[in-house]
């Protein structure tokens, strides 16, 4: 049994992966500051004696003893990232920077949740780990991808320099039960405006790709990882390589949904990546890791999670 620090564990990945975790018998230190987080999240944990929840933001030094971290904290849409782009660099830079000073102390493994949107509008498709990216580094985007690079720099120089056991992973576009229904990521609100009958909103003409990893496949692959010898430090990408476009999306959500919603477009935001695909060779002759979970079984799964949360609570309406 270890004792596993997970900052941002009040998320929507976070939650999974303190579960995940618990699951497998280990003790789980949970610390958040529920800025897009919630405790409704962990609150079906909240009665196991191997779970701890700690309110702390981690731009703030963290004293505490582990033998594990994984490093989530920061928000991950863009919505919510934008809100207070210079709160978000500092989550990302400062956040790092303490949870690697952690890590040098206690000889602790670390794991950082970077991103695919290393990768900016990528001209290399599908993406391996290899592809330096194409990153506007003064957009709005940029204090999200900048802030995630700038964490990717320091671990990598902590492991460098002090030694320190890192483990970097490249998360691509995942979704799952307990992603925030307000967070304008766009598996939310199409599932959310399919149940209500509001109009999906496509932004631009559809035509972009992303590629969806359910929930339950990337934390295996984050534990996995995890395990591997000290030795690899990453990066590795963890997404699903089935690519679809947004329009297809949309399509899926209302045939699953059964809704009769319309499909309206909107303007396409500042520096939205045109395509997306993870090359996950280096996952899979590393670690075995591939995803089990097709596009459509996750939605439906995803499905059901929001039709209790809509049957419960009133929400805001999007946009
Ligand atoms: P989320 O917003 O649900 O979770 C982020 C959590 O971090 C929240 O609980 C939030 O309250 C907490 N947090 C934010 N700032 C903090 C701070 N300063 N101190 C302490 N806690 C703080 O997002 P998520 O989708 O669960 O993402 C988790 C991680 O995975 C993030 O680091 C994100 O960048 C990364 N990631 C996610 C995706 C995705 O598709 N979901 C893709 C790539 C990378
Ligand atoms: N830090 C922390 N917890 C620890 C050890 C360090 O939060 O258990 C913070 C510390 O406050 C510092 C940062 O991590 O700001 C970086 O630590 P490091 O040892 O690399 O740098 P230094 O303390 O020499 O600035
Ligand atoms: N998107 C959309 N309608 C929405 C929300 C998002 O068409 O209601 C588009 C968005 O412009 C992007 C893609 O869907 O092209 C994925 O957006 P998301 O915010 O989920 O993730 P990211 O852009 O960070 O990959």
């Amino acid at each position: 049994m270890k004792r596993i620090l997970v900052t941002g564990g009040a998320g929507f990945i976070g939650s999974h992966l303190c579960e995940y975790l618990l699951g497998l018998g280990h003790e789980v230190l949970c610390v958040d500051n529920y800025f897009t987080g919630s405790k409704r999240n962990i609150e079906h944990l909240r009665d196991c004696p191997r779970f701890e929840v700690l309110r702390h933001d981690v731009t703030i030094p963290l004293y505490v003893e582990v033998d594990e971290i994984y490093n989530l904290a920061c928000p991950a849409s863009p919505v919510h990232y934008q809100h207070d782009p210079v709160q978000t660099t500092k989550t990302s830079v400062h956040g790092a920077i303490n949870m690697l000073g952690l890590a040098k102390r206690l000889k602790a493994r670390i794991l950082q949740a970077s991103t695919s949107e290393v990768y900016g509008d990528p001209e290399e498709h599908p993406q391996r780990e290899s592809y330096w990216g194409n990153v506007n580094p003064i957009g709005p985007r940029a204090c999200y991808d900048e802030g995630k690079r700038c964490a990717e720099t320091l671990f990598f120089d902590y492991h460098r320099q002090h030694g320190v056991p890192i483990k970097v992973i490249r998360i691509f576009n995942t979704y799952g039960p307990r992603m925030h229904p307000d967070d304008g990521r766009v598996v939310s609100n199409f599932i959310v405006q399919a149940l209500r009958g509001d109009p999906l909103t496509i932004y631009g003409d559809g035509s972009q790709t992303r590629s969806f990893c359910y929930v339950d496949d990337l934390v295996r692959g984050m534990v996995q990882f995890m395990e591997t010898p000290a030795e690899e430090p990453g990066p590795v990408n963890l997404g699903n390589p089935g690519e679809f476009t947004i329009l297809e999306l949309a399509e899926t959500v209302l045939r699953l949904t059964g809704s009769e919603s319309p499909i309206v477009f909107r303007p396409l935001p500042q520096d939205d990546p045109r395509r997306r695909r993870p090359d996950i060779g280096r996952a899979d002759s590393l670690f075995g890791w591939r995803p089990g979970v097709p596009l459509a079984t996750g939605l439906e799964r995803t499905i059901d999670h929001f039709r209790d949360v809509l049957g419960h609570r009133p929400m805001r309406r999007l946009a």
